[in-house]
């Protein structure tokens, strides 16, 4: 058993290690610098660096890394040792200021996009105050951003990092009129991370999972999840371990998991921690999807993190709970008194423009090859973008746009004045599991990411698109104040909201009719990568990124083709991936059994001359049929294949692997699937999905 009062943070150089190792003038200034967002002078930069240094150092590092976020969305870390030799033989440790502000990993092979050429390969990681240090396997980490010497944006924290100050800015100035600006204001987020354990040694024999994550191929297996017996069940004891070092491990590194479950699929679970600032809740799952996958090896086990590792069961995503809150007051809590209400009622409008404005930015923000498999596909939200307020927010919001009293759940007809709006409870709204954007009682939960998605560029989006909304609503109130704000601000509010009711859908989101009615609404439906990203690039969007300094119109263009590289790239390694197994798993397989069957029937001729064989050649056929439908499926594929990797133009590539690489790389696995339900099991080359799935 774990004690997680001794054990929690140990790892962080978190508040209270700097209180209490810095000299207070010190600690002071560093505590100023980060909240007002400036550069360090080099001497507070050195005191840190020793301290830091000094408790690394006790706590078992021997380096340090500055850990940053490049465009593939992963972490990378370079590991440096504290170790400087004096020139006599001996070493000493040394950890100065500015190795803390400033690294410069040789950084050519991160994907850019275009936006540096090779020869001037250099970036530079500039440390991020805002999320603390924290050791890992002997090494202090230091969170940094990562930029190109001209000042690009090369990684995912930094635009991150620029969109909470935009909506800071301009929440602040909402909060003005109601008499409580000044604030140093973040956006929270508190990620579900879902992922799947299976065995290490069912893993290492499928080539698919190995190299693309997921499995290529796979007949259904004789059962699924319709029993809903994993979803909340008792947690195998395996797992068990698993998971109890993961915590501690976890908690050890200040990472707040609260909440572990079984999820709905077989061999599914899922991790919540505790939300926090959006920056570090970033840099928090990072660190625990790293360990997830680390740790397993521990216990016979691996941690599969893909969108969608078996076809015909549900696939992970990670759900993104999202407020805006600056001390302990929550912008998104519609709160108890009447001048909170009004106060909720602006943020919640400004959120509900936001979402529907940049519906598509947002779309694309979770967009990847893994993640296509689960949007709209009955296990996730479709890829349209909605929100759900639940019964009670929906009809306040519908009788301000109708200017029609409002009736509480109690049935007491209530005035739509702003004095008398009801103080609606958090288990008020009902939980719609369908919706891609909920409201649930004092936050939203964007449930489109993926299980793998790095969540900056939702955030990033989230917090840019309502910084603009915040700046609209501010820019229309200038100058008013009292009684004269307040009619105004209800004005606007009733305006905003008929603008785009379009957005809100309390419906089933899986239902058939909702993207006709989706449609009829002029909501986008972009059903893949190939067709979620361009929106990127648009003007509309380059205007809000520039609007709010967030991106330049070339980091941008970057990070569009970054991510086009990234999908295009995925499907060509799945592609090859099948290829390869075809040829050198199943079909020798596959051929192999048929031979037995064949040597079977001369076999039984020669015995019995007079033998009804009628069923065996009946089979030894199916076999042939299906070798003959697999070589066809698996030339074609190889066709559209070489197609799409000659096109030059990066969009259009995408858009071929999405319309022809995809459906036949579909229509090659249907084949092999087939087979594989009448193929005796010995013969069969990898572990089935029936191995898989019930057995950790
Ligand atoms: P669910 O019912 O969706 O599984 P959970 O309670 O498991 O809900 O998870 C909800 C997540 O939302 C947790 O990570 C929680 O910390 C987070 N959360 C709660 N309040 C906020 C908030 N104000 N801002 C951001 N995230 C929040
Ligand atoms: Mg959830």
């Amino acid at each position: 058993m774990s004690d997680i009062e001794a054990i929690y943070g140990s790892m962080v150089f978190n508040d209270a290690v700097m209180e209490d190792r810095l000299p207070s003038d010190t600690y002071a200034e560093l505590s100023h610098t980060i909240k007002e967002g400036k550069p360090l002078n080099i001497e507070l930069a050195n005191a840190v660096a020793h301290a830091m240094k000094e408790w690394a150092i006790e706590n078992g590092a021997t380096h340090y890394t500055h850990w940053f976020q490049p465009l593939s969305g992963i972490t990378s870390e370079k590991h440096d040792s504290f170790m400087e030799p004096v020139g006599d033989g001996r070493a000493i440790t040394k950890f100065r200021g500015k190795e803390l502000i400033q690294g410069e990993p040789d950084a050519s092979s991160f994907p850019n996009g275009g936006l540096r050429a090779t020869f001037e390969a250099r970036g530079y990681t500039a440390w991020d105050p805002t999320s603390y240090a924290f050791i890992k396997d002997e090494v202090l980490c230091i969170p940094t951003a990562f930029c190109s010497y001209t000042g690009e944006a090369l990684d995912k924290k930094t635009p991150l990092l620029r969109s909470m100050k935009a909506i800071s800015d301009q929440a602040n100035r909402v909060l003005e009129f109601f008499g409580e600006g000044g604030h140093h204001i973040i956006t929270t987020v508190g990620s579900e991370q879902e992922y799947f354990l299976i065995s290490e040694k069912d893993y290492a024999r499928r080539q698919d999972l190995m190299l693309t994550g997921r499995t290529l191929f796979g007949a259904a297996p004789c059962k699924g999840q319709e029993l809903e017996e994993h979803y909340f069940g008792a947690i195998r004891p395996t797992v068990n371990e698993y998971m109890k070092e993961l915590d501690d491990e976890l908690w050890k590194l200040g990472v707040a998991a609260k909440t572990k479950h079984n999820e709905v699929a077989p061999c599914q679970h899922e991790l919540a921690p505790i939300f926090t600032n959006a920056n570090r809740a970033i840099d928090e799952n990072l660190l625990t999807m790293e360990k997830m996958k680390l740790l397993a090896s521990h216990h016979g086990l691996v941690c599969l993190q893909h969108e969608k590792p078996f076809e015909g069961i549900n696939g992970s995503g990670k759900h993104n709970n999202w407020s805006i809150s600056y001390g302990k007051t929550n912008l998104l809590e519609p709160g108890e008194s009447p001048a909170d209400n009004l106060r909720f009622l602006v943020f919640l409008t400004c959120v509900i423009e936001s979402v529907d404005e940049y519906q598509e930015l947002l779309r694309m923000s979770v967009a990847s090859a893994g993640n296509d498999h689960r949007l709209g596909a009955n296990e996730a939200p479709p890829a349209i973008i909605s929100i759900f307020l639940g019964d009670e927010l929906g009809a306040i919001v519908e009788a301000l746009i109708n200017d029609r009293p409002y009736k509480s759940a109690e049935r007491v007809a209530m005035d739509l004045g702003v004095d008398v709006l009801p103080n609606f409870l958090k288990d008020n709204t009902d939980r719609n599991r369908t919706s891609p954007f909920a409201f649930t009682g004092n936050k939203f939960e964007f449930r489109m990411p993926g299980s793998q998605v790095n969540l900056s560029d939702c955030n990033m989006i989230l917090n840019t698109a309502m910084a603009k909304s915040l700046k609209s609503f501010a820019d229309a109130m200038q100058g008013l104040e009292g009684a004269d704000f307040e009619a105004a601000a209800l004005k606007y509010i009733k305006q905003v909201l008929t603008d785009h009711q379009r957005i809100v859908f309390n419906g089933n989101g899986y239902g058939d009719e909702w993207p006709i009615e989706a449609e009829r609404r002029g909501l986008a439906n972009h059903k893949n990568t190939a067709e979620a990203l361009p929106c990127f690039v648009d003007q509309k969007s380059i205007d809000l990124f520039a609007e709010f300094g967030i991106l330049s119109e070339d980091e941008v263009r970057s990070r569009y083709e970054v991510k086009l590289d990234k999908y295009t790239k995925t499907l060509n390694i799945e592609a090859n991936v099948m290829e390869r197994m075809v040829r050198r798993n199943y079909i020798p397989a596959i051929n192999a059994y048929a031979t037995k069957i064949a040597k079977g029937i001369t076999a039984v001729k020669e015995a019995l001359p007079s033998a009804d064989l009628a069923d065996q050649e009946e089979l030894l056929q199916r076999f042939l049929d299906g070798l003959k439908a697999t070589n066809v499926a698996y030339n074609a594929l190889k066709e559209e294949h070489a197609a799409a990797e000659a096109i030059e133009d990066s969009q259009e590539q995408a858009n071929a692997y999405a319309a022809k690489v995809v459906p036949a790389m579909e229509a090659l696995r249907a084949e092999v699937d087939a087979l594989e339900c009448i193929t005796d099991h010995g013969y069969w080359p990898v572990p089935t999905y029936n191995d898989i799935l019930f057995y950790v």
